[in-house]
């Protein structure tokens, strides 16, 4: 790293102490920024990464809440709103046991540059709490949500911050989130969550959008080869919302899903993964992966395991969480002959893998480009809440379609321009970092 560069990232970990994932992904972009820095140094000079680094406001509260039984719990809320330049605060929110402010803050810096590149006018935030919903009742996940609610309606708004779903926050969460926002605004709000079921405001291809988008974004990279997604052997991980919709879509193309996991272990289907039956396993009973292979005739139920070790496929599709890739697990996949990875999960790869990535010759495309399908089609959302509207299926996902191939672009063509062709990390980073800065610079010291 260039020595300016490098003493903002020494100053990000000493100012932001125990918080490993934000510094991974603040030295992931800063490093990659070196050439678009050099090109233009008015970035340093109007001090454009000691900004961009910090977040305009960091929420913290408190959410009581009591369970069947009547016992009180208490979990700790965030709201992280890191950067308005382009638009409203943007980002889902993710209730898991893991969440820190550390992790919001990682997925909130890194929602920038991805929502800079979707060109939906949407600023990048996070948040979440470290409330674990598996294993609560209905009823005790609805006054969960109505205690978060009540704290976050000070903050949020349709203009302002709005807030979707992420690892834990589904279409239910979402629908009691909404009912308390609205009953303490006394306003039909639409625009205030996207995410929401259909008939009360939601967008027809959401629930797809993440996992569609990811393999939309794989299918481009494909093509950039003169090769398809055709009769290709896919490992998919993860067994929620965006793992759903990546199996359905790569197959829809013609390749062959073999895994799912969750956080006990993964399944390794050799025929294929069943779809109707994941859908129905994970949608509908809420179970995990053990329930879908007790169910498929022929799929393996691997305990504690990985998928990344299964050999014989082509692509790998993360689409569960932070750091699921590490250095070893990498070098199975490149072992075992796999030529792409794109990243469906936010960050799922360590710095360590995608070093292997890069010396294995292996296409890669980070979680910043090849998901941000999702938060592009909650903008499609926003849009048709404003005009009042609901679009078609075919309509937001032929939107969705053209945003992803333009990402895809975009992020080719500033890998280019940067003198690194081919590389998506640089791409999305420098084009994402630079719509997000020339905004600052025009909008003042704010
Ligand atoms: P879900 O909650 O629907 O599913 C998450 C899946 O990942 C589950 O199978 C879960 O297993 C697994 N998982 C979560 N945490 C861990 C962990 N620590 N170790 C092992 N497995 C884990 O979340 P989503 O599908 O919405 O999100 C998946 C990823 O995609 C996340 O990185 C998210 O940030 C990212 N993303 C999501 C978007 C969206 O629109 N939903 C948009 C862009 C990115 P288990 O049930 O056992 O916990």
């Amino acid at each position: 790293m260039d020595d300016r560069i490098e003493r903002i990232h020494s100053a990000v970990i000493a100012r932001n102490p125990a918080e490993p994932e934000f510094h991974q992904a603040v030295g992931e972009v800063l490093e990659s920024l070196e050439p678009v820095l050099a090109a233009r140094p008015e970035y340093l000079d109007e001090a454009i990464l000691e900004r961009i680094v910090e977040p305009e406001r960091q929420l913290i509260f408190r959410v009581p809440w009591e369970d069947d039984e009547g016992n009180i719990h208490v979990n700790r809320g965030f709201r992280v709103e890191f950067n308005s330049a382009l638009g409203p605060y943007k980002g889902g929110l993710r209730f898991h046991p893991s969440v820190n402010l550390g992790i919001i803050k990682f997925l909130g810096f890194e929602q920038i540059f991805k929502n800079a590149l979707t060109g939906q006018g949407i600023g990048g935030g996070k948040g979440g709490s470290d409330f674990d919903p598996h294993g609560k009742s209905d009823r005790e996940v609805m006054r969960f949500c109505q205690s978060f609610m009540t704290e976050l309606s000070r903050h949020i708004g349709p203009d302002t911050d709005v807030p979707a779903g992420d690892i834990g926050v589904g279409g239910r969460e979402i629908g009691y989130l909404f009912g308390q926002y609205k009953r303490l605004r006394n306003r039909f709000d639409a625009g205030v969550l996207t995410g929401k079921a259909l008939g009360w405001g939601g967008s027809l291809g959401r629930t797809e959008a993440t996992g569609y988008g990811t393999v939309m974004f794989a299918k481009a990279m494909l093509a950039t080869q003169g090769e398809s997604l055709e009769g290709k052997t896919v490992l998919v991980s993860g067994s929620g919302n965006v793992a759903i919709y990546a199996v359905q879509r790569a197959q829809a193309e013609g390749a062959r899903v073999v895994s799912i996991s969750d956080s006990s272990g993964s399944v390794y289907d050799p025929d294929g993964i069943d779809f109707d039956l994941l859908k129905q396993v994970k949608e509908v009973q809420r179970g995990r992966v053990a329930d879908y292979a007790a169910a498929r005739p022929g799929a393996q139920l691997r305990t504690g395991e990985k998928v990344w070790t299964i050999e014989g496929a082509d692509i790998a599709l993360p689409c569960a969480t932070q750091n699921e890739i590490d250095e070893d697990a990498a070098k199975e996949l490149a072992n075992n002959g796999v030529k792409l990875v794109a990243e469906g999960a936010n960050m799922p790869s360590t710095p360590e893998a995608i070093n292997v990535y890069r010396e294995a010759g292996i296409l890669y495309a980070p979680g910043k480009a090849a998901n941000a399908g999702g938060v592009a089609t909650s903008a499609l959302e926003m849009q048709q809440n404003s005009a009042r509207q609901q679009w078609s299926f075919d309509t937001t996902v032929g939107k969705l379609s053209e945003i992803m191939a333009s990402i895809h672009d975009t992020c080719l063509a500033a890998a280019d321009e940067f003198g690194h062709p081919g590389d998506y990390v640089l791409g999305a980073n420098a084009a994402g970092f630079q719509k997000t800065a020339d905004a600052m610079i025009q909008q003042g010291l704010v």
